[in-house]
């Protein structure tokens, strides 16, 4: 099949595009690189399946030809990104998200969204499921992604109750593995980078707050699985192990045998409290769970920064 993968040299979409050439599809990978890294793709430079397009699709796209599948994953996701590039986060969303649509409409071709847990923003409901509305503070610092990824649900079920749109969406679960920017300031990568360089662990508020970290590999399996399926609404994929942030950091010390000591730091505004995804849909739809071991996902991802920020395995031992 022939794909267009928006934001592919992000994080998530990059480890898509490794599958779905893997597979043997042809990716027209695009992205604008403000919080994407193109080093995430060089290696299928001169693949006659790969081609990268540097644009914004928050502007119009223009693709010759053929395509079986637009796929959105475009979007800054990490909190000080997106609260540092609110506008853009918001017009990628909408914006963005209406152009792919078009796109997908103008081609024939199936819409994959990617969307987030955030649109559930602090939950009152535990674990959350895709019937729960949410909870979000639409004038909050984080309402500029959580907003707009809740428009992007709606504009798609609105082109597929309209026009028929054959399309999926995600509620993707924090996520982690390599690749993940080690200076993107989410929590797993802080406290690796942190954690590795023998800084202080920066725990925001008392740590006591929750998120439940599935590993990249994981996701992207629950993703191919999706497309293979006749399922329009949103599907949650996460881990359901709920983790606090505390935890999580006395875990990565005693993982990376780092010397930091781990210190309390102001909570950010609407920081949810309490994170976890219900996934009975995706087991009975795709037959999905993840299986990636919290501490085998975290030495793998340990590896790579190590690699990344050249820093011997023995060094901090
Ligand atoms: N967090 C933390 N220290 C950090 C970065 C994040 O304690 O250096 C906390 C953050 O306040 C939140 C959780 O870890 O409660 C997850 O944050 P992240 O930015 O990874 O993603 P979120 O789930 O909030 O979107």
């Amino acid at each position: 099949m022939k794909i267009l993968v928006t934001g592919a040299a992000g994080f998530v979409a990059s480890h898509l595009t490794d599958r779905l050439l893997a597979e043997g599809h042809s990716v027209i990978a695009m992205d604008n690189l403000i919080t994407g890294n193109y080093e995430n793709l060089r290696k299928h430079v001169g693949d006659v399946n790969f081609e990268f397009v540097h644009h914004n699709v928050s502007n119009h796209i223009h693709i010759p030809g053929h395509l079986d599948w637009v796929m959105h994953f475009a979007s800054p996701a990490s909190p000080i990104d997106y609260l540092q590039l609110s506008i853009e986060t918001m017009k990628v969303n909408s914006l963005g998200t209406h152009n792919t649509l078009g796109l997908a409409m103008a081609k024939n071709a199936k819409y994959f969204l990617a969307s987030t847990s955030e649109v559930y923003g602090d939950p009152e409901v535990h674990p959350q499921k895709e019937d729960y509305w949410g909870n979000v503070n639409p004038i909050g610092p984080r309402g500029v992604y959580d907003e707009s990824k809740r428009f992007a649900e709606a504009l798609t079920m609105a082109y597929h109750h309209k026009h028929n749109l054959d399309n999926r969406i995600i509620r993707i679960f924090n996520c982690y593995g390599p690749r993940l920017r080690f200076n993107d300031g989410r929590v797993v990568s802080n406290f690796i980078a942190q954690a590795l360089r023998d800084e202080p662990l920066t725990v925001y508020g008392d740590g006591s707050q929750t998120r439940s970290f599935q590993y990249v590999t994981d996701l992207i399996e629950g993703i191919v699985r999706l497309m293979a399926v006749d399922f329009h609404e949103p599907v949650n994929l996460g881990n359901p192990q709920e983790r606090t942030v505390f935890e999580l950091a006395r875990l990565i010390k005693e993982l990376t045998g780092s010397k930091s000591e781990i210190v309390m730091k102001e909570l950010p505004v609407d920081d949810p409290k309490r994170r976890l995804p219900n996934i009975s849909r995706a087991k009975e739809l795709l037959d999905w769970t993840p299986k990636k071991d919290l501490i085998q996902g975290l030495e793998e991802t340990i590896a790579w920064y190590r690699e990344v920020l050249k820093i011997p395995a023995v060094a901090s031992k």
